[in-house]
């Protein structure tokens, strides 16, 4: 998967850290799982694994907004177990419970170039975002800051690795620098630098819709195209009736555009050896949209079944989810004193 799985030194296994934001009140779907849960769960057994909601950064978007934190983060968490993260071997925590994110956030802070923070693409178009839904005045220091209590995040566990989207290793980089700069201004070798591993056969899950020019486009909360981790069957079929299709092919015999059409799209992706045949149904009009969102509901709902049946048995015992959360919550929090301890020491504050 990633050179960094090749340097693995004997007898101990390197730390990864990986989380996702609970925002959309914290419902994960199905790209979110094919593009990160899915890889994560093939790495547990390979690392020392550190998974973590991370709940103080949706404050970045999300403040004043009257949206529960807690609870959406209480849902993120429930789909880290049902995709099949093993609180065995993972520590599942909530970001906020481990308070030194906040200190060594704020240490590091102490040695970012306040450049590196306002040159970040997404810190650019955030800022914009914000700018227009209230004002320019509504673009906080926390949101600047964000990158520096990333690095926090992976610092803090000493992180070798950190999972990452294809289009997203440059997010690592900053970090990456932040780690480098310590280093060398205390002239230590405290933190490693963290590698991105990139999971080599993840793609884009398009979304069940199509943008105004009828362009298919990622699925994603924001766009309200998505499968839940939490839809049930019934719900599956119900949102593949509806998804979007050629608008030329009106009659099962109208030829089709498959490569222009969601219900195809996905097909393709959960079903690689048989596609290519159905694409020339479509295209000729042998095969209508009606069989292929038919087939294409079983394949994903036999997708999606194994994970309810791990919801199903955590959902029903929440002393349980209590209980993952306290072990993930100790371990991380145990780890984390041992590294500011570390950093307390090298910045000559004790
Ligand atoms: P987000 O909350 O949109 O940042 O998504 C969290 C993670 O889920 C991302 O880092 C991606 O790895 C993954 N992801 C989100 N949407 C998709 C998608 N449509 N296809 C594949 N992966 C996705």
């Amino acid at each position: 998967m990633s050179a960094v799985l090749g340097s693995e030194r004997t007898g101990e296994k390197k730390r990864l850290l990986s989380g996702m934001q609970p925002t959309g009140n914290g419902l994960l779907h199905l790209g979110n799982y094919e593009g990160a849960l899915k890889p994560w769960v093939a790495l547990q057994d390979q690392y020392e694994m550190f998974c973590f909601v991370a709940d103080w950064h949706a404050l970045t978007t999300l403040a004043g907004t009257g949206e529960s934190i807690a609870d959406a983060s209480r849902a993120v968490v429930l789909d880290y177990l049902s995709a099949g993260l093993d609180p065995d071997r993972c520590a599942i925590f909530r970001q906020s419970k481990v308070t030194a994110h906040a200190e060594l956030s704020t240490l590091l802070g102490m040695v970012t170039p306040v450049s590196w923070l306002e040159r970040v693409p997404t810190y650019k178009e955030k800022r914009e975002l914000v700018a227009e839904r209230e004002h320019e005045a509504a673009v906080s220091y926390g949101l600047l800051g964000y990158p520096v209590l990333q690095a926090a995040d992976i610092l803090l566990y000493r992180a070798h690795a950190v999972p990452v989207g294809k289009d997203q290793a440059a997010h690592l980089e900053l970090t990456r620098e932040i780690a480098r700069r310590f280093n060398h201004l205390y002239q230590t070798e405290l933190f490693p630098t963290p590698q991105a591993v990139i999971s080599e056969d993840t793609g884009v899950l398009p979304g069940l819709d199509a943008d105004a020019g009828g362009k298919l486009r990622k699925m994603s909360k924001s766009y309200h195209n998505t499968i839940l981790l939490t839809d049930s069957a019934d719900t599956v079929a119900q949102k593949l009736k509806g998804a979007f299709t050629s608008p030329l092919k009106v009659r099962k015999d109208d030829p089709g555009v498959p490569e222009g059409c969601s219900v195809c799209q996905l097909r393709r992706l959960y079903d690689p050896s048989g596609y290519s045949a159905q694409w020339d149904e479509c295209r000729s009009g042998a095969r209508g949209c009606s069989q292929s969102k038919r087939e294409t509901t079983e394949i994903l709902n036999a997708v999606l079944d194994p994970i309810r049946a791990r919801r199903a048995v955590y959902a029903s015992d929440p002393a349980e989810l209590e209980r993952v959360l306290e072990r993930g919550e100790e371990k991380a929090r145990a780890f984390a004193e041992t590294t500011m301890q570390k950093v307390r020491e090298t910045m000559l504050l004790v």
